[in-house]
């Protein structure tokens, strides 16, 4: 196993890059990371023969009103935990190396804008495609790994990498849950104890819908009010929005499901806004 290298520019991470020869997977995060973090760097470390893993808690990305100054952060747990998986390279820039002065290129995908996340926090999405595309050109990774947890940004970043041909393979990874089912999240360290109990509710309602529609329920309508139903029983759950959404185009469903669809909420509990999703797979 070589040492972990910790390169906080892209020069220094490029000239480490050049020294490996072989498969590169690549693991973006914004860090205080979590065993949902770390089940991305293992499927990383299974299918190629390097690991390079970024923190970077990306401006760009958060709304005004959003978490940014107090978002999580602990770089020297999460420099232990990636040490611990056998990470090779960690990118660790500072703000001014990703948006130095004068920065003004951003990437959009503009059909992403319309519906679910990119209608609730405008900006997001083109601050996430923006980051990851610079990180793709710097990390020059053959695979990069995303979870299945932030459903609407592995389409964004799929329909990125094809409209720009980025030559990076995307890996989805699914979500990792907590034992009572709350998907593992950096944000839930914001959680009081009885918010985080009450959390268990979003993983419940959302399985609900997949046993359902395993038992033979089609009707998207029906789904969405069975779903909305059981989360209008936890008193805590301030439903932002509840959604049956075509697994590619994101648009609402209604009527019967044909060809799978994309089950995702976006829940308050007190300040912090939580998101989960299941996939209804297409039936043959
Ligand atoms: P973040 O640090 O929140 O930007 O997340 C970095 C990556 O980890 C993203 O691809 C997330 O989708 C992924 N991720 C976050 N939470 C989970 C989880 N519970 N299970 C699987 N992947 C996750």
């Amino acid at each position: 196993m070589t040492t972990m290298q910790i390169l906080e520019t892209i020069q220094a991470f490029r000239e480490a890059h050049a020294g490996l020869s072989g498969t590169l997977g690549f693991v973006p995060t914004m860090g205080y990371l979590h065993a949902g973090h770390l089940e991305l760097v293992r499927q990383a470390r299974a299918e190629c023969e390097y690991v390079a893993v970024s923190i970077f808690v990306n401006p760009a990305q958060f709304g005004p009103n959003e978490d940014l100054a107090r978002y999580p952060r602990d770089v020297p747990r999460d420099l232990e935990l990636l040490r611990a998986e056998g990470v090779d390279l960690i990118f660790l820039p500072g703000g001014d190396e990703i948006y130095p002065p004068g920065y003004s290129t951003y990437v959009e995908v503009e059909s992403m804008n319309a519906v679910l996340e990119g209608v609730r926090r405008p900006g997001h999405f083109r601050g996430v495609a923006t980051v990851v595309c610079k990180l793709f050109n710097i990390v020059q990774a053959q695979r990069a790994y995303f979870g299945q947890k932030d459903a609407q940004q592995t389409v964004v970043i799929r329909q990125m990498v094809r409209d720009l041909a980025i030559p990076t393979e995307i890996v989805i990874v699914p979500t990792v849950r907590e034992v009572d089912g709350l998907a593992m999240s950096s944000r839930n360290v914001y959680l009081d104890p009885e918010q985080r109990a009450a959390a268990a509710v979003l993983y419940r309602g959302l399985q609900q819908v997949a046993t359902l529609y395993e038992r033979g329920e089609r009707d998207a309508t029906t789904l969405r009010t069975e779903l909305q139903a059981t989360l209008a029983q936890e008193p805590l759950a301030q439903v932002e929005y509840v959604s049956i959404a075509d697994l590619v185009s994101l648009q609402e469903l209604d009527g019967s499901i044909t060809g799978g669809a994309l089950v995702s909420l976006a829940v308050r509990f007190g300040r912090t806004r939580l998101i989960d999703n299941v996939i209804l797979e297409p039936q043959a």
